[in-house]
């Protein structure tokens, strides 16, 4: 019998297929969204020692170094002494291993025992951590370590850090002892049951289903569909067609959006089927024109780009924050004259301030603000409205400004290439063909730009380095605003021409 991980017994109670293709085909796993969670979990788990450990008294169980032997041995030491704090300590027994994020010394009853606390980097207690504590309050009891207690620490998004390294309140724990201890014979069948299915000769047949993404995106989608035909226009495609409408229709064996009986549908849905099938545009250029006719000059055009951190690295920040970095800001005047103007902040300080001033100066005192999806944009201006209070009325009185151009978009336009997406980056390439995010080099899309601007202000990276990643961002965050004026005047000026 081989000893399963914790991740594995999870792995388990998502899907029994999953737990054999982890341990038999682990090549066939597509990592790709992995690296992020696991970097944030990592700088999570540092700023959790200093939080528990203020005096540098615990040790940590370095499993890279040490290799799971090593590591359980020495945890076993440490539990059995219990007098400093242990971090990453590795337990086995019962035909599962665990490895504890923080395990403090305690005393219960007289005898040593230990504060057990499993640390996440999400903001809340999920359903799958109940498992995930239960899993580990039961391999620690089982190989006989006293538990005075189990919690799950989470991020407290109400934290503000206030600098200097002091990250005192950044997680917030939630006592689960009873819980955890009152599982443990419900756990005990999980590792029984892993245990057959690692021991299958050949992979159980599971179809895939919702629960492919529930509680975690599995990383063997592609694998479990590979014989999947997929339709030309899934359902997928329908904008607001929820996963339960798409399950009624797939046991009536209607797969492609363009099969779908109207009674089913809305009348965007009914739109979006009836181009698909017709294979034409639906263009509005009327209403799109009347739309905007309102709004005169001149005309901005903004988008942000930010970040955020689960562990704030700018004092006054809190976590998971969104942060700008950058803003791209196009101005077009009644005569068709444009100009471009941009803010990008790559020091590694926090770029707000200068980010609201630069934003205030370049905006003007009138004339619209055109944005996509604008709720997003606003909501960066309310953020930081509210850090920098001397700024408020005047990123307001931006914010009054504001006229999304997406709604315009979703009720004046659509091309079936567009999959049922009204994203900018899908309404481009239909609305605009020679302008095109594939065309950029570096950065195409915000997840990229949050990645480059990252890798732009770690203190190892090169000035040449730097540059480059400067040129791409400005490129990328120029384009969006480029392309918002592109269909801004796609829609002003198509009337009785289309
Ligand atoms: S893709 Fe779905 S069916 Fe395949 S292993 Fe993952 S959860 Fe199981």
């Amino acid at each position: 019998m081989r000893n399963l991980s914790k991740s594995k017994i999870i792995a388990y109670r998502q899907c029994p297929k999953r737990l054999w293709l982890e341990i038999h085909r682990p090549e066939l796993r597509d990592d790709t969204a992995s690296e992020m969670v696991f970097q944030i979990g990592h700088q999570v788990g540092d700023v959790a020692r200093s939080i528990y450990d203020p005096e540098g008294l615990g040790v940590l169980i370095d499993i890279q170094e040490l290799g799971h032997e090593q590591a359980f041995a020495r945890s076993a030491v440490l539990l059995g002494n219990c007098e400093v704090p242990v971090f990453e300590a590795g337990m086995i027994a019962d035909g599962a291993l665990a490895y504890a994020d923080v395990m403090l010394p305690d005393s219960q009853n007289g005898a040593n025992a230990w504060k057990m606390i499993e640390v996440k980097s999400s903001t809340s207690v999920k359903d799958y951590h109940r498992d995930d504590i239960a899993v580990q309050a039961h391999v620690a009891t089982a190989a006989g370590v006293r538990l005075s207690s189990v919690s799950l620490a989470h991020i407290d998004t109400s934290f503000v850090y206030p600098g200097n390294g002091d990250y005192r309140g950044l997680l917030k724990e939630n006592d689960l002892t009873e819980e955890a201890h009152s599982r443990s014979g419900e756990v005990q069948e999980w590792i029984a049951a892993a245990q057959t299915v690692a021991a299958l000769p050949e992979e159980p047949a599971i179809a895939t289903g919702p629960h492919c993404n529930e509680p975690f995106s599995c990383g063997f989608c592609d694998y479990c569909n590979r014989d999947k035909v997929r339709p030309e226009y899934p359902l997928s495609s329908l904008p607001r067609f929820g996963s339960s409408k798409q399950a009624r229709m797939e046991d009536l064996g209607i797969e492609d959006l363009r099969n779908v009986p109207d009674e089913h549908l809305s009348a965007l849905q009914i739109l979006v089927k009836k181009h698909t099938a017709d294979a034409t545009v639906f263009f509005d250029a009327e209403g799109a024109a009347a739309d905007l006719a309102p709004h005169g000059f001149p005309a901005y055009f903004l988008d942000f780009e930010t970040a955020m951190f689960a562990v704030p690295i700018w004092k006054g920040t809190r976590p998971y924050q969104q942060i700008p970095f950058q803003f791209s800001l196009h101005i077009l005047d009644e005569s068709g004259s444009l100009q471009h103007h941009g803010f990008l902040d790559l020091t590694g300080d926090d770029p707000s301030l200068a980010c609201a001033q630069s934003l205030i100066n370049l905006c003007g005192d009138r004339g619209p603000v055109f944005a996509y999806n604008a709720g997003f944009e606003c909501r960066v201006m309310r953020e930081l409205a509210g850090h920098f209070p001397e700024l408020a009325a005047s990123l307001e009185a931006i914010i009054a400004r504001v006229v999304d151009l997406l709604p315009i978009a979703r009720s004046r336009y659509y091309h079936p290439s567009q999959h049922g997406s009204w994203s900018i980056k899908a309404v481009l390439p239909a609305a605009v063909p020679e302008l095109s995010y594939g065309q950029l080099e570096g950065v195409q899309d915000g997840n990229m730009a949050v990645v480059a601007f990252m890798e732009a202000i770690a203190p190892g990276t090169t000035p040449e380095r730097k540059n480059e990643i400067e040129r791409q961002l400005v490129s990328y965050c120029q384009l969006d605003t480029f392309a918002m004026v592109r269909l801004y005047q796609l829609f002003r000026d198509s009337a009785g021409r289309v």
